[in-house]
């Protein structure tokens, strides 16, 4: 009998295939089967896979279905690859997945990817902590079918005023702005990253005051991650890494 194999759930990255870690384009190039979320995952990325590769779009299945293919090809010996938009971390559904692994007795690894908070960063040419700005980032979406629990409502988060990347609710952004206008001035630097990475990617910069009119005009409803925070700006304080005053391990 073959050998069961270890499952691997990779993050694809947010579209772009280059954008993919080298450990995930090997497990998808020696993968037998591949469950892909269908309805963020770039296709392209399939590319990667053999040819006469097992393809299966997760997009309609429910947990039971997309579990029991990773779990009957895994002990048939064939090598499983489930294949999750952006990182791993970030909104994957992957804790429920891996609880149905560990209850069945299956080993899986996990190979993070590129989230797309990263990649909307990136085409922002931004980091998203400035020293003596926000030396924090909070991820996070607003409520919609998903609860968000109570303490970690927008309008409470914003108090912090620190840098936001606000996933799964571009669609909701006019009650976004208003939750976070507890917390932030109007002409907080704003911006969402519609589709980063893809060929036809947008990016939209303004204000909290004024992102909401901004992504209603452009039409944008799905795949964007909002930004707030000062640090998008850029300017303010050098961070003490470049510091010539500054000494560290590196530099005496
Ligand atoms: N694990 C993914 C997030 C999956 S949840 C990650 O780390 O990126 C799906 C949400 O992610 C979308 O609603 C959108 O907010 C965001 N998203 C995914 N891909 C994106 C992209 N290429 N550009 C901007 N936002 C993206």
């Amino acid at each position: 009998m073959a050998e069961v194999s270890t499952i691997y759930f990779v993050g694809a990255g947010p579209g772009d295939p280059e954008l993919i870690t080298v450990k995930g384009k090997k497990l998808l190039e020696e993968a037998d089967v591949v469950v892909y979320a269908g309805s963020l995952v770039k296709e392209k990325i399939l590319g990667y896979c053999r040819k006469g590769v097992e393809i299966h779009n997760s997009a309609s299945m429910d947990l039971e279905e997309i579990t029991g293919i990773m779990v009957k090809a895994a002990r048939e010996g064939r090598r499983v690859v489930r294949l999750h938009t952006g990182d791993t971390a970030f909104y994957s559904a992957l804790n429920e997945q891996a609880s149905v692994l560990e209850r069945e007795g299956m080993a899986y690894g996990v190979v993070p990817g590129v989230s797309s908070a990263s990649a909307s960063a990136a085409s922002l040419g931004r980091e998203l902590t400035m020293p003596e700005v926000s030396q924090t980032v909070i991820v996070t979406r607003i409520a919609g079918r998903t609860p968000v629990p109570e303490a970690e409502k927008l309008s409470s988060l914003a108090s912090h005023g620190a840098t936001m990347c606000i996933f799964l609710s571009v669609d909701k952004i006019e009650r976004v702005v208003e939750e976070l206008s507890v917390g932030y001035p109007p002409d907080t630097p704003a911006a969402v990253v519609y589709r980063a990475s893809w060929e036809d990617e947008r990016v939209l910069t303004g204000t909290l005051g004024d992102i909401a009119a901004r992504v209603k005009e452009a039409g944008i409803t799905r795949q964007a991650i909002i930004m707030v925070g000062r640090s998008l700006a850029g300017d303010g304080k050098k961070s003490k890494l470049y510091d010539k005053e500054f000494k560290h391990g590196y530099r005496k």
